[in-house]
């Protein structure tokens, strides 16, 4: 999983100093592409199933989601970047028969004062999230530090998506919720939210962060996730390791 998570922090440090206006959404995907298969790696993304019934597999190496989109967005020709956008990369990988997984929201030239802040609190949620996976901590210690440091800040956490178990598949048990749900609701939908994180567990943690409502809607596609209010969204997500001291983080250089 380290040599994953390597492989997807690539990418993602060439998605750095490539985002820029003018650049398609499209090119972003070629080049991921490019760049995982010179690993002998494959782009996970590829075919994955739909959640819906009938709906299309997703048809490209990157989710590439701008503005208002949060999640899942399809890489395109037309669509261009420019100044003052935001893009949400994400990047899954499969290689020797492990999974990495990635995602990070960069600026296009300069944003707006709500922007920049709305990144800075969704890193900042990752990583207080990350402070609390500990082994003997329970996941519902990593969601609360998670929704707790983006309410502070006034934007709200997506509730329809959530983080999760990684290892041989992308999505394993259990979901993680990026936020405290109340009770009855925790016991008969999330039982694993009470669990007592152990060394060795690897997981994808990825808070969503909405400027407005946490609500979101599906668009046409049957894939790309946008806030339903049209304010802007920012992700950012980790593969990390739990230990016996502070949670590992595997996607990165
Ligand atoms: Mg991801
Ligand atoms: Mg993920």
């Amino acid at each position: 999983m380290r040599s994953a998570g390597r492989i997807v922090a690539e990418v993602h440090a060439h998605m750095a100093t490539t985002v820029q206006a003018g650049v398609t959404t499209a090119d972003l995907d070629a080049l991921a592409e490019k760049i995982i298969r010179s690993y002998d790696a494959i782009p996970i993304f590829i075919g994955y199933p739909n959640a819906k019934d009938g709906g299309p597999p997703f048809p490209a190496s990157l989710c590439t989601s701008i503005n208002d989109e949060l999640v899942h967005g399809i890489p395109s020709r037309r669509r261009v970047l420019k100044n003052g956008d935001l893009v949400s990369i994400d990047v899954g990988v499969l290689y020797k028969g492990f999974v990495g997984d990635s995602g990070w929201t960069y600026p296009v030239g300069q944003v707006n004062d709500e922007a920049q802040r709305l990144l800075a609190v969704t890193e900042d949620s990752l990583w207080a999230g990350l402070a609390q996976a500990l082994a003997g901590n329970r996941f519902i210690d990593v969601s609360r530090a998670v929704q707790e440091t983006v309410e502070r800040a006034g934007f709200a956490v997506v509730r329809e998506y959530t983080s999760h178990g990684v290892g041989r598949k992308m999505h394993e048990e259990p979901q993680i919720l990026n936020f405290v749900p109340d009770r009855s609701e925790a016991a008969r939908t999330y039982p694993a939210m009470n669990r007592k994180l152990a060394p060795g567990m690897t997981f994808a943690l990825e808070p969503m962060v909405n400027a407005g409502s946490w609500r979101t809607q599906l668009q046409d596609d049957q894939w790309t996730v946008s806030t339903a209010d049209g304010r802007l969204s920012a992700h950012f997500e980790h593969t990390i390791a739990i230990t016996n001291g502070e949670a590992e983080v595997l996607t990165k250089l």
